[in-house]
Formats: structure tokens, C-alpha cells, sequence
């Protein structure tokens, strides 16, 4: 098995949370598993539960947000994959030797306190790609 072990999270750029969120917990029946400010983004995220993985919804706080230019050159939707890996500087090495390109040098902690990375879009067909080293969630009839 390669070193991305399972989509994390999928990080979807909106206008507004409020307006959003409806459609994801009324409509779909996804858990809200919390809202919280990302000071670093200068955003507003909301995580909803769906089976092992996640959805990010991502709302600008501030127009000179990387989020708020995202919404004006493309509109909402897509904006991130994220995938968990077990060992993020061996992960981000592994990715380096197939020509991915890392956006920051480093490794440095995430909203959720985990160790992220971002990888450039350009480097990997037009996708932003998050890695983030993290266990799997703990869940009743997982295999241990
Ligand atoms: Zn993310």
C-alpha cells in the first residue's frame, strides 16, 4: 500500500457557512462535527462527518483571504483533497521524489493541531493536495 492512506477530508470553498451548512445537515443528514476560525486563513470552517472521512466547508473571514480570491476566480466548490498519511516528513519526501511541490518547506500545525502540508495544484493536475499526518478515527467495527 502507498503512503496516503485514506481521504481525510475534502476542503470546499463557500460564500457563507450559515447559507451552506443547511444543505449539508438538513438536506444530507451530515454530522456537524464543529465550526471553528482558522486565525492562520483568516477563515471559518466547518467539518461535517461523512463515514470515516470528512467535509471542510471554508468560509473567508476577510477578502484578502487565499479563499476569498479562490471564490472570485472560480466560485465555490472544490478547493482541496486532503489525505492522511502516517509519517508527514516521509510522506513529503516520497511526494518531493515524484516532482509534487511542496508549497510551504516545512511541515507546520493545522487547524486541528496535526501536522499539515500543502502541496502546489500546478504540480499535481490542477488539485491541491493536503497531507496530514493522523491515526484513523477511532470507529465501532474498524478493523484494529
Ligand atoms: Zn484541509
Amino acid at each position: 500500500m502507498g503512503f496516503l492512506k485514506e481521504v481525510d477530508h475534502i476542503g470546499i470553498a463557500v460564500q457563507s457557512l450559515d447559507a451552506s451548512l443547511r444543505l449539508y445537515t438538513d438536506g444530507l443528514g451530515l454530522a456537524l462535527d464543529g465550526v471553528r476560525e482558522v486565525p492562520r486563513y483568516r477563515i471559518r470552517i466547518a467539518m461535517l462527518r461523512c463515514g470515516e472521512s470528512y467535509l471542510e466547508l471554508m468560509e473567508p473571514l476577510s477578502p484578502e483571504a487565499e479563499v476569498a480570491r479562490f471564490l472570485e476566480r472560480r466560485g465555490e466548490g472544490l478547493h482541496h483533497i486532503c489525505y492522511r498519511v502516517e509519517d508527514i516528513r516521509e510522506a513529503l519526501r516520497a511526494c518531493e521524489a515524484i516532482g509534487l511541490t511542496p508549497i510551504t518547506r516545512e511541515p507546520y500545525l493545522g487547524a486541528a493541531g496535526l501536522p499539515v502540508v500543502f502541496l502546489h495544484p500546478k504540480s499535481a493536475h490542477g488539485v491541491l493536495v493536503e497531507l496530514v499526518e493522523k491515526k484513523a478515527p477511532d470507529l465501532p467495527g474498524r478493523p484494529a
